[in-house]
Order: C-alpha cells, then sequence, then structure tokens
C-alpha cells in the first residue's frame, strides 16, 4: 500500500519485564470518580460515569527510570495535574459484564491526565465540549505498563502526586465511585472496546496548577513512579 504522506508511527508504552511494546489504540478517560475531587470541582460525587478520550497521539510516554518532560501548553493560564490510574486493555469486547471485566485487562499504568481548567472551565459554563481544555497535544504523561499477575493489589493500593517534592495528592484506589469492573461495563456499553485501549480511571481530590520548572513525581503501589518536567 502507498500513502499520499507517511503515516504518522505507532504510540506504544513500554512493557515491565519484557522487550514488546503495548501498541495504543484508544485512550479513555473517566470523569469525577472520587468523591472528594468531585466535590472540590462542586458537585455531589454520585451521578451516573462519564466518559472523554485524549487523542493516542497526545500521549508522552515515559520509560522506565527516565524522566520525562511536557512543554507548557498553549491558551491557558491554569495547568492542572490529575494523577490517574490508568488500565490496559488486552482483550476487547463490547457489553462487558462487571463479573467478566478482569480477563479484559492485560495490566495497569500510572499517568497523568493534565487539563488546561481554565479553558475546561469556560466549556462547561458554555456547555461545549471540553477538548480544549482535555485533549491537547502532550496532555497525557505516562509510564510503563505492569501485566496484572505483577501488579499486585492494585484495588487497594494507593495513589499519589508530589511536586517538587511536596504532597500534592494522596488516596487510594479502593476510594473510585466506579471501581474498574464497573468502569469497564459502562465504556463497554457505549464503545467496542479494542486491544491497544487505556482508561484513564479518574483522579483523587487535591488537583492544582503547576508551572514552568515544576516536577511531577506520581505512583501507584505496585506501578512504580512516573516523573514528568513541565519544560522552561
Ligand atoms: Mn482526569
Amino acid at each position: 500500500m502507498s500513502f499520499v504522506f507517511e503515516p504518522t508511527s505507532t504510540v506504544a508504552l513500554p512493557v515491565v519485564g519484557q522487550p514488546e511494546r503495548f501498541p495504543i489504540h484508544r485512550v479513555y478517560c473517566v470523569g469525577r470518580n472520587y468523591e472528594e475531587h468531585a466535590k472540590e470541582m462542586g458537585f455531589t460525587g454520585r451521578e451516573p460515569p462519564f466518559f472523554f478520550l485524549k487523542p493516542t497521539d497526545s500521549l508522552v510516554v515515559v520509560d522506565a527510570g527516565q524522566i520525562g518532560s511536557m512543554p507548557y501548553p498553549s491558551l491557558t493560564q491554569n495547568l492542572h495535574h490529575e494523577i490517574e490510574l490508568v488500565v490496559a486493555i488486552g482483550v476487547g469486547g463490547k457489553n462487558i459484564q462487571a463479573a467478566d471485566a478482569e480477563k479484559h485487562i492485560y495490566g495497569y499504568a500510572v499517568g497523568l491526565d493534565m487539563t488546561r481548567r481554565d479553558l475546561q472551565n469556560d466549556m462547561k459554563k458554555q456547555g461545549r465540549p471540553w477538548c480544549i481544555g482535555k485533549a491537547f497535544d502532550q496532555s497525557g504523561p505516562i509510564g510503563p505498563i505492569t501485566p496484572k499477575d505483577k501488579a499486585g493489589d492494585v484495588i487497594n493500593a494507593e495513589i499519589s502526586l508530589q511536586v517538587n517534592g511536596a504532597d500534592r495528592q494522596r488516596s487510594s484506589i479502593d476510594k473510585l465511585i466506579w471501581n474498574i469492573a464497573e468502569t469497564i461495563e459502562h465504556l463497554s456499553a457505549a464503545w467496542e472496546l479494542q486491544p491497544g485501549d487505556l482508561i484513564f480511571t479518574g483522579t483523587p481530590e487535591g488537583v492544582a496548577a503547576v508551572v514552568q520548572g515544576d516536577r511531577l513525581v506520581g505512583q501507584v503501589t505496585g506501578l512504580g513512579s512516573l516523573t514528568v518536567d513541565i519544560q522552561k
């Protein structure tokens, strides 16, 4: 097959303990999935799950032991961090029941759903799509995938983020409003999941602004850490 121009290369994440990379299909994200974060955003904390997407090529892939970096994006004065557990789908399907969800999971990673909060809030007020706030270039730094059999007890893992060494976000995965299996059930009712899909499962409370030169270090117990610098 020939193309009018060279197609962009496949975005793929490293996998802990093996040389093959995990090729990414789509990047789904869950909104307001921890009660205390929903409250800090002005909501009650209990509503049906809802979803948005980031472009696959907005991921910033950070290999194990490396320090990633992302530019401070255009158009914003209020770039926020959101540390999240990311679920990697290995077996696709639609209308997956929560009880069957585990067999569709390949592994887990630590990711940042970076957000142009001022632009997102403007869009919310106007009832417009969030894309400009959430789906901008290089908005999704993410570390390696740990296969699920090496990830330990992710359901009860601690999740946290430090900025320049100071704690900003700290919670546990068991505080998800919609747990991983329920999220897969809801998501797969709306889209047919494919191998290579990622699900950013939502962020706990403590979201706040970062500035140029800041260093973000996030971790989920059992999945290692993700370090990202905001470029000067
Ligand atoms: Mn998020």
